[in-house]
């Protein structure tokens, strides 16, 4: 007999609940955690300015509705400590840390036909066995490392977003320099460009970014609160698994507005702010001419936003389509480069040479720096999974998915019987609110397990029939829209060698919530159970 019934590997949102509901259920649950604490995500971003990009009263959880009355969100966008206190508080409220290993990795994972089971081992040589593994290792938890020539040389301090000293780093007055420029870049430097003495920022390509009006949200959610049930019901049908202020409406059809009405809407949208922006048009991702006039309006909003028409056009996006890479969501994000201490350097044009001594060579030009900050991203969505050695026989799931991830449903993979991973590649995941998706991979997974035990079954893993269908179907939806377009992280543009397909499931959180439904109701149809 295995000596757990399910392992879950990770403590963030996605671990916490599915320990939580397999807990309630009886089955015997251990979680095992590479950090010291639980959070994941709001554990290891403890860099100035971190945030959400998802209004509050969305991003938490719903499946108690205890814990969604007794939880108050300050700010529409909770920032990075608020967050991690939710966590630590779901943490304690629901006694989850006594099944939860801390500062341990899972390093390998193995599949014994024979058992049934997966042996797992740690890196610190621990080896036990499972009947199932529940991979809850995060979407974007995995950093890249970009190997510049010359980083270790460097004399002054070192720090990556995803890794920031709990204690703080004191920047006044430092001569600081940011590499990266997407979403934890742009918190990061708008947070630390009112204390430092100088500030550089290296600039590969430029964001979007809209302006997030973030506020104090004491009405809205007591509004909220008062139907919170319904409201969840609402969002888990939109197409990003948040409302966007819209209720359960759709956006227009871009070819349907006439221009004065196309302008107003992206005036409104602009205004309220945040990510929804990119809800203006229902095609906005699908019709080249919709994405191009949403695009200009925040082109426009940047040159009226920077005072030096040079400086604003090196600041402005291009080259690929709007919202086809994560947009961020800022305040006072341009505005800073008015600031006479601030610095912009395009590498498009002066290309990071090495880092030095005493600082960064770009182009022909060293600047000299007391500290280098990154924010060069991660390797989304598989560089966890690739980070452990999975193996079944012969074949390693590194391996299968070298061409690109061959799941169904984002849940499971052929070959690889009784693993599970929540919010995996080709399910909405990174695409949607994070949260949403999250309860609803960790409610069907658990849903299936307990249709497992009613049956005595002990092993289940999709057909290959099934999975080559879903494949193809993310494909498919994917290259209906311009998320392909861009170099980016969605794609694994990001990361050198990493295979360039679209990774997650691009039709929206209420599709592909019905779909998932209906294979469950259809018996878990295009699963063999055993
Ligand atoms: P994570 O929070 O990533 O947790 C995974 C855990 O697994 C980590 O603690 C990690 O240490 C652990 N782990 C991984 N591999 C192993 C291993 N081999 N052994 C043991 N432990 C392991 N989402 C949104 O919806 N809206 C946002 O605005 C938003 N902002 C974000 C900002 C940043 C800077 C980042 C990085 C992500 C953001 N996200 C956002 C995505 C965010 O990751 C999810 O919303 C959510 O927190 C994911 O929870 P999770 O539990 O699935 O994964």
């Amino acid at each position: 007999m295995a000596d757990h019934d399910v392992t879950v590997i990770g403590a963030g949102f996605s671990g916490l609940y599915q320990l939580h509901r397999l807990r309630e259920l009886g089955f015997d649950t251990r979680v095992i955690e590479a950090g010291p604490e639980v959070g994941g995500t709001w554990y290891w971003n403890r860099y100035p300015g971190a945030r959400c990009d998802i209004e509050s009263v969305e991003y938490s959880y719903s499946f108690d509705p205890q814990l969604e009355q007794e939880w108050n969100w300050t700010e529409r966008y909770a920032a990075q400590p608020e967050i991690l206190a939710y966590i630590r508080h779901v943490a304690d409220r629901y006694d989850l840390r006594r099944d939860i290993t801390f500062d341990t990795r899972v390093t390998a994972l193995e599949f014994d036909d024979a058992t049934n089971e997966w042996a797992v081992t740690t890196e610190g040589g621990e080896r036990f066995t499972t009947r199932f593994v529940i991979a809850a290792t995060g979407c974007l938890s995995v950093p890249t490392r970009p190997e510049f020539e010359g980083l270790d040389d460097f004399g002054g301090a070192t720090h990556w977003t995803w890794d920031w000293p709990e204690q703080g780093v004191d920047l006044t007055g430092k001569r600081v320099a940011v590499i990266g420029t997407g979403s934890s870049g742009l918190q990061t430097i708008t947070a630390i460009a009112p204390v430092v003495g100088s500030l550089t920022v290296l600039q590969r390509t430029p964001s979007f970014a809209v302006p997030a009006h973030n506020h104090t949200i004491d009405e809205l959610l007591a509004d909220v609160k008062r139907h919170y049930p319904e409201f969840r019901q609402v969002s888990r049908l939109t197409r990003g698994g948040a409302q966007c202020g819209e209720g359960a409406a759709l956006p227009p059809f871009f070819a349907d507005l006439d221009d004065s009405t196309i302008t107003s809407e992206l005036e409104r949208r602009w205004g309220n702010g945040g990510l929804c922006y990119q809800q203006s048009f229902f095609d906005l991702l699908l019709d080249p001419d919709a994405n191009e006039r949403a695009a200009e309006y925040a082109r426009a909003r940047i040159r009226e936003k920077v005072r030096d028409p040079a400086v604003a056009e090196k600041l402005t996006p291009r080259s690929y389509p709007i919202a086809a890479k994560r947009m961020c969501v800022d305040t006072g994000y341009f505005e800073v480069y008015n600031q006479d201490n601030v610095d912009l350097v395009d590498l498009r044009e002066e290309p990071l040479v090495r880092i030095t001594e005493r600082g960064i060579l770009a182009g022909e030009t060293e600047r000299e720096f007391d500290v280098i900050v990154l924010a060069t991203g991660y390797d989304a969505m598989t560089g966890a999974l690739d980070a452990i050695d999975i193996r079944h026989g012969a074949c390693t799931l590194r391996e299968k998915w070298a061409d690109g991830p061959r799941t169904y449903l984002g849940l499971m993979s052929a070959g690889f019987p009784n693993l599970f991973t929540v919010t995996g590649p080709q399910s909405p995941s990174v695409l949607s609110n994070m949260m949403t998706s999250i309860e609803y991979h960790v409610d069907w997974i658990t849903d299936l397990l307990v249709h497992l035990r009613e049956r005595g079954a002990v092993r289940v893993e999709p057909e290959v029939e099934a999975e080559d269908n879903w494949v193809n179907t993310t494909n498919d939806v994917a290259d209906l829209t311009l998320f392909p377009q861009a170099a980016s992280w969605y794609m694994g543009a990001n990361v050198p060698g990493k295979r360039r397909v679209f990774l997650p499931f691009a039709a929206g959180v209420g599709a592909y919530k019905q779909i998932g439904d209906g294979i469950a109701i259809a018996g878990y149809h295009g699963f063999e159970v055993a």
